[in-house]
């Protein structure tokens, strides 16, 4: 306990040392920039999200979640994760739809105003994935509400959900 106390006040704290997301930051920053000019030329201003979880097992949320992190910092390009769906443009869907969430999402949904667009987000929410013989499962998020995009993946990748919001803003590369 001694040596731990003591290797703990002269090591730097691992998240400081950590290099952070590889994986090429100036084509990300670069890839969440067009999201946001996408999003102010189809809305006239930067775009607000807001996630539904209909029955994950959470795996999509952790990448979800990843977007907004230190490293990634959507906020910077006007990318906001809003806690109301009355102030959401896109709602993001993860999971299998449950038995329990499909009115929670079906009211979800109306609660969203016009334009809106759903983003159905990894394989479970494409068909039910894994989890579509279970006896809890209603199927995809299409089964409960319209659904304008798929971001297929088990879970998909920060990179993955930026691209497929820049397809849904830009109808010429779907
Ligand atoms: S797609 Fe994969 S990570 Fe996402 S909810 Fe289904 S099993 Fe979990």
């Amino acid at each position: 306990m001694r040596r731990t106390l003591f290797e703990s006040l002269v090591k730097s704290p691992l998240t400081e040392a950590s290099p952070g997301p590889g994986p090429d930051d100036a084509a990300l920053a670069e890839l969440a920039a067009n999201v946001e000019r996408a999003a102010r030329r189809r809305l006239g201003r930067s775009l607000s999200i807001r996630e539904v979880d209909a029955g994950s097992c959470n795996g999509c949320e952790l990448e979800i979640h990843a977007l907004n992190n230190a490293f990634y910092d959507l906020e910077r390009f006007g990318l906001r994760f809003v806690a109301s769906p009355r102030h959401a443009d896109v709602l993001l869907v993860t999971g299998p739809v449950t038995k329990n969430m499909r009115e929670a999402l079906q009211r979800t949904y109306a609660a969203t105003p016009d334009p809106k667009w759903v983003v159905a987000v990894g394989d479970c929410a494409a068909d039910g994935g894994i989890f579509s013989e279970s006896y809890a499962v209603v199927g995809g998020v299409r089964d409960v509400v319209p659904v304008d995009l798929h971001i297929r993946g088990c879970p998909p990748s920060p990179t993955q959900l930026l691209k497929g919001l820049l397809a849904l803003l830009e109808p010429r590369w779907t």
